[in-house]
């Protein structure tokens, strides 16, 4: 038998996203590797002998270096057990992982990438609106808020401006002041839709509804601490869209319960 393992998309939190091919794989799993978005109840659905193992990063927080998560994926998989590496939102999002198929292909390991549910598409749900629209948004950009060095990456702020796509920060809740600058200094209009989606598809989620020129404000005054995502552009203007933040606080209607 050949050794291969999964690198797994576990979507954005809530466990009705999960794929039945993810499902699957975590019930099979000798050991699930996990990063730290990762929701317990998802956890939960591996069989009790199955080791689970954190290999969380959030940012600031002490945890293992990519290095050593690869050395343990090679080991596992080495020692012949069924390895499923499980990250939030799609694996292959600013999910790291090249590194880790690097790795693999490094000691002569098989792997598969199993696509899941990324933070764009959750938060899209939440707030019932599409990223695309005719005529008004032809493209859809997702971008990294973070960057190296824990500020701000390089980005083609007046191509992004003028593109007039809907944009998609991913781990931009830090940078948001700088990002929302850079966007303005671009030519980007002040009055453009900006929203941050805090915990998408969680019970714990929370929307923050704004412009470009006020989200920053806005979203330091809510104080959230879960992963936030920032979506902007004309795409996501509604008739309510206020020319101040309005904040709702909403469950998801189905979250299932602990
Ligand atoms: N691979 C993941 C992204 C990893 S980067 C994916 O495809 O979704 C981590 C960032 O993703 C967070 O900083 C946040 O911006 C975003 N994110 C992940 N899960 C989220 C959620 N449930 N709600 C809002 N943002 C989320």
């Amino acid at each position: 038998m050949t050794t291969k393992v999964f690198l797994v998309g576990a979507g954005p939190g809530d466990p009705e996203l999960l794929t039945l091919k993810a499902l699957r794989l975590i019930k099979a799993a000798d050991v699930i590797l996990y990063d730290s978005l990762v929701d317990r109840r998802i956890l939960a659905l591996a069989r009790a002998r199955t080791r689970r193992i954190d290999v969380g990063k959030r940012c600031g927080k002490h945890s293992a270096s990519q290095q050593a998560i690869c050395d343990l994926l090679v080991a596992e998989a080495l020692a012949g057990n069924t390895v499923v590496r499980l990250k939030g939102g799609d694996p292959t999002v600013f999910g790291r992982a090249t590194e880790e198929m690097l790795a693999l292909q490094a000691n002569g390991i098989a792997y598969e990438l199993v696509p899941g549910v990324t933070a764009a598409t959750a938060a899209s749900a939440s707030l019932g609106l599409s990223l695309t629209k005719r005529g008004i948004a032809r493209s859809l950009h997702f971008l990294t808020g973070h960057g190296a060095e824990g500020g701000l990456p390089a980005h083609d702020w007046v191509a992004l401006t003028k593109s007039g796509g809907t944009l998609v920060v991913y781990m931009g809740g830090r940078t948001l002041p700088g990002l929302a600058a850079h966007f303005i200094e671009a030519g980007m209009p002040a009055a453009t839709p900006a929203i941050a989606v805090e915990n998408a598809s969680l019970p714990a989620q929370r929307i923050i509804r704004a412009t470009i020129a006020i989200l920053p404000r806005a979203v330091q005054e809510a104080g959230g601490t879960g992963p936030t995502l920032v979506l902007i552009g004309e795409a996501l203007r509604q008739d309510s869209t206020a020319i101040l933040a309005d904040i709702t606080t909403r469950a998801p209607a189905l979250a299932s319960e602990e």
